[in-house]
């Protein structure tokens, strides 16, 4: 389905303009038409890591006449596997700030407007409004779902896309020609399911991949050219080397862009609605957490502990807390580990954040553990606070 092109055309191209695009206006596709409406268009890139990184240069030296960049994070030294708009000397510069330099070097005919802030629910449709069109390049699901429901409420078409290792996706949600991301996905994963690329992990240049393929279409829909990904998901597996489209259609019991919506206005709380831990994770929590503080001073009293890491053997590589034991998180919902577990000593779970160990100790109060306790915070917390000599991740 071809689709109107999104953006009118500017008025004209100047010299510098011509002899830099020359490459775009001899396509006949493109042509002096489609570079003037790239010239006109004002698209906002939400989130300047990993799919953001690439989409921004790439729409930069296309010659998108204005850029907006909305990201609140500072450049750390584990961004940079991936991270391509950041360099060494940008590392704890806001991550906004230093693509929008990173662009002026590339094109300094763009125009870059630098939101070094939040995405929240109270600025959301303020910034979106502002723009033609939006380029998803968030990692968690609460901002997913937000960008999402701002853009079916105002009519603005976005591309999405997501990566996790070797896997990517990509598609383009747009209410009023197709489909919305609550139509392919109508609740979030359970919480804990789904690892963050943090936890997890992704393959750099995966990043590359699926960040050409969201600017692919953002210069489709706003010239007006070729087929949008509009009703269709785009699935990428970088280990088979396989390309996959499936189609999405709109669900008519779309709990936002259905027939009747329950869904009219922005959430009170995505990270509510996504939830960090499972209710009965919460639960298992409530009076069974220490900080890293608390655990030092366990240790350093010579309590008798059985402190048990609940990640994965590649991330143990990286770093440990001493003392500790690899059970990785699920062998214990499996049960499978569970008769290593002692009776008659202190249980002290630990992943990286906080988030799986939590998760982890449901399962092991369930089995009757009742005063196992888990570290908040995780191994994260442990290297900032009492053992920065650690590598961390
Ligand atoms: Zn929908």
């Amino acid at each position: 389905m071809a689709l109107p092109p999104l953006v009118e055309p500017a008025a004209e191209l100047t010299v510098d303009e011509i002899r830099r695009y020359s490459r775009h206006l001899i396509i006949p596709d493109v042509g002096m038409d489609g570079q003037k409406r790239l010239k006109n268009s004002k698209v906002l890139v939400v989130g300047a890591g990993g799919l953001g990184s690439p989409a921004l240069l790439y729409l930069a030296a296309a010659g998108v006449g204005t850029l907006g960049i909305v990201d609140f994070d500072t450049v750390d030294e584990s961004n940079l596997q991936r991270q391509i708009i950041h360099g060494v000397s940008d590392i704890d510069r806001p991550k906004a700030e230093s693509a929008a330099a990173s662009i002026a070097e590339v094109n300094p005919l763009v125009n870059v407007v630098i939101h070094n802030t939040a995405l929240d629910r109270d600025n959301v449709k303020e910034l979106f409004s502002q723009y033609d069109l939006i380029v998803d390049g968030t990692d968690n699901f609460a901002t997913r779902y937000m960008v999402n429901d701002a853009a079916v409420l105002l009519g603005k078409p976005y591309v999405w896309g997501s990566i996790y290792r070797f896997d990517g996706q990509a598609s383009v949600f747009w209410e009023e020609h197709g489909p919305c991301y609550r139509c392919l996905y109508p609740e979030p994963p359970p919480p804990g399911m789904v690892p963050s690329c943090a936890e997890g992990g992704v393959l750099g240049v995966l990043c590359a991949s699926i960040g050409s393929i969201q600017v692919n279409e953002a210069i489709k829909l706003l010239t007006g050219i070729g087929e949008p990904l509009v009703g269709r998901l785009m699935v990428y597996d970088a280990l088979e080397m396989e390309y996959r489209k499936i189609k999405v259609r709109k669900d008519p019991n779309c709990a936002l862009c259905g027939e009747n919506p329950t869904v009219t206005d922005l959430l009170e709380d995505y990270e509510d609605f996504c939830g960090a831990v499972s209710a009965e994770a919460e639960e298992a929590t409530l009076n069974a957490t220490i900080t890293a503080r608390e655990l030092k001073d366990w240790q350093d009293s010579g309590k008798d502990l059985f402190l048990v890491d609940v990640r994965e053997p590649a991330e143990w590589e990286i770093n440990r807390i001493p003392g500790a034991t690899l059970i990785p998180k699920g062998e214990i919902l499996s049960g499978e580990a569970l008769s290593r577990f002692p009776q008659d000593r202190q249980i002290v779970l630990h992943c990286k954040s906080g988030v799986r160990s939590a998760e982890a100790l449901a399962a092991i109060k369930a089995a009757g553990f009742k005063d196992a306790v888990h570290l908040q915070g995780g191994i994260v917390s442990w290297v900032n606070t009492i053992d920065p000599s650690q590598p961390s991740y």
